[in-house]
């Protein structure tokens, strides 16, 4: 069996500086590291920092000591506050292109627009967006949301850093059409669109697709629904010991892929393993 490793696979650049961060802390050993929700959506990874002492907090205590590490995804700017006043020290894994889209929602808000967030709601990114939108702002997710939407003056459309591009453009269009004085920021991160594109061409050369990442991560579950949408048998495991090899058997050239928050070597193993079956396969 041949495999093809795609090159994009694997940590995007914003969980691999909230990951550095962290392991920097738990190196340096200086005392008590909690992070606000889980670092990454990968059990792996999580499971291998809470051996190391790093704890996950759900809610944030009066007193902390320590230092809270603010994951990938951001903050609303109440929760930033909050964690200042709880005594910890800080350490902002907030990613770059997260405080960009953050950015350019603030600058609006101060212009008394409105903002319409294309995304998943309740997801930790996209209620730090909305934080930053104060209460002139809203999640829209589908059809059925946008038919719902209400806006009066000028506003603005963002979305969530992961989000689908066609669906992004098709709800946008959807609501300019619905709403004049809309102005549209694609503040989609061009690590998944990247990630998307490689699974689509990927899909014309082998006959299955192996997405690898945590079943809790989006970004992961978009990848498995691209190749899906490609026609492409898709099989999304979190470790080696799901490949399911039986199946496996009917294929003569897969590709490998995985999600923004899986580590490299998680994929090194699936890609190993897969490999020796390979050699043991007539
Ligand atoms: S997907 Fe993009 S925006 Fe999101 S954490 Fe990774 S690099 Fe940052």
């Amino acid at each position: 069996m041949k495999v093809i490793l795609a090159k994009t696979a694997g940590f995007c650049m914003g969980v691999r500086r909230a990951v550095d961060a962290t392991m920097d802390l738990v190196k340096q050993g200086t005392g008590e590291i909690h992070t606000i929700g889980p670092l990454i959506h990968n059990p792996q990874v999580l499971k291998y920092l809470r051996e190391h002492g790093v704890d996950i907090l759900t809610n944030i205590p009066e007193k902390v000591s320590g230092t809270i590490i603010i994951r990938a995804h951001g903050v609303p700017p109440l929760q930033e506050k909050k964690l200042a006043e709880s005594g910890a020290m800080i350490k902002n894994a907030t990613c770059p292109r997260v405080i960009k889209v953050q950015g350019i929602i603030k600058k609006y808000r101060q212009q008394d627009c409105f903002t319409v967030i294309v995304g998943d709601k309740n997801h930790a990114e996209v209620d730090g967006l909305l934080g930053h939108a104060d209460s002139r702002g809203i999640v829209v997710s589908n059809e059925e949301d946008v038919a719902a939407l209400q806006i009066s003056g000028p506003y603005i459309i963002v979305s969530q850093t992961t989000q689908d591009r066609e669906s992004f453009a098709r709800l946008s269009d959807m609501i300019l059409q619905k709403f004049s004085d809309g102005r549209v920021f694609n503040t989609i991160c061009d690590s998944t669109s990247k990630r998307q594109d490689e699974v689509r061409q990927l899909c014309g050369k082998v006959e299955a697709m192996i997405v690898v990442g945590g079943r809790s991560s989006a970004n992961t579950s978009r990848l498995a629904d691209v190749g899906r949408s490609m026609g492409c048998p898709v099989y999304l495991i979190e470790t080696e010991e799901e490949l399911d090899y039986r199946n496996l058997l009917q294929y003569d050239k897969v590709a490998v892929t995985a999600g923004a928050s899986t580590p490299v070597w998680m994929i090194d193993r699936v890609v190993a393993a897969l490999e020796d079956f390979g050699e043991g396969k007539c």
